[in-house]
């Protein structure tokens, strides 16, 4: 039996660390190309070396337009195609209501808005003429249920899903499947930034009592990714432990 994503052409973004280094890793397992954007096209470079199986690494911010469009380019000249984008590129600037700035609002929701609108627009116009391709849009459990001091990046999160169902609406006849993960509490660099008692608090929630790895995010985008997933679109794939069900 042949690799689940044997010769797929994949782009994840933010992905020099944490869940989209994970996410690069696991589809490169099971057999894709793989290209890794970051903001550092070193650390992204060097991120793709530790992977190997042909993966590539370079620089993206996915906030400027330019960037991303020349990402796409960049993917289907040097892979030859594109069959998987991932906008996993992801900052938080948590602060309570009263300590939050309008800059700490506008970077989150321009990281995770704008950058997975752009993320979405470039990959669908290569995907559409190829008549398939599977977008993968990272969401988080805070967009469903909220949390305090994440008010900015609830609204994205919450906007990453309205953004995912309307694309993937736009694009399903094109052959274009568009879906979104929400994980829960997931041991990265970016939740390694909390105290160790709101990590603990939070831990202590989640039915399965215990935090996710980024290795069980990168299954669910995998499995959006594949052809195991070929009839599902502008779904929410929650990936939390049975936080927040
Ligand atoms: P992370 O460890 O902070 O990694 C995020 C990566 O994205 C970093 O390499 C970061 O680069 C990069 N990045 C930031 N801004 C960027 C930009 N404008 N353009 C390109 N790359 C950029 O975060 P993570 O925990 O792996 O999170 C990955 C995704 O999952 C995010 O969308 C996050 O919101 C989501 N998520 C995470 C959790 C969790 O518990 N960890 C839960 C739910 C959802 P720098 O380091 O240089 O900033």
């Amino acid at each position: 039996m042949s690799a689940l994503l044997e010769g797929r052409r994949a782009v994840v973004t933010g992905a020099a660390q944490g869940i989209g280094l994970a996410i690069a890793t696991t589809l490169a397992e099971h057999g894709a190309r793989v290209m890794l954007a970051d903001l550092d096209g070193e650390r992204a470079a060097a991120a793709a070396e530790s992977i190997g199986a042909g993966a590539l690494g370079t620089a993206c911010d996915v906030t400027e337009e330019a960037d991303v469009d020349a990402l796409v380019g960049h993917a289907v000249d040097a892979l030859g195609g594109l069959d998987l984008f991932v906008n996993n590129a992801g900052i938080t600037r948590d602060a309570s209501l009263k300590k939050m700035t309008v800059a700490d609002f506008d970077a989150v929701i321009t990281v995770h808005l704008r950058g997975t609108w752009l993320g979405i627009r470039a990959a669908s116009a290569v995907m559409r003429e190829a008549k398939r391709g599977s977008i993968v849009n990272l969401s988080s459990m805070s967009g469903k249920v909220g949390n305090p001091g994440q008010t900015n990046y609830s609204a994205a999160k919450a906007g990453v899903v309205g953004m995912t169902k309307a694309a993937a609406k736009e694009l399903a006849h094109h052959g274009v499947r568009v879906n979104a993960i929400q994980p829960g509490l997931i041991r990265t660099p970016m939740t390694a930034a909390m105290t160790p008692e709101a990590f603990a608090a939070t831990e202590s929630t989640i039915p399965m009592r215990r935090a996710g790895e980024p290795s069980e995010v990168a299954g669910a985008v995998a499995f959006l990714g594949s052809d195991l997933s070929s009839y599902m679109t502008g779904t929410v794939l929650e990936v939390a432990g049975g936080r927040g069900m």
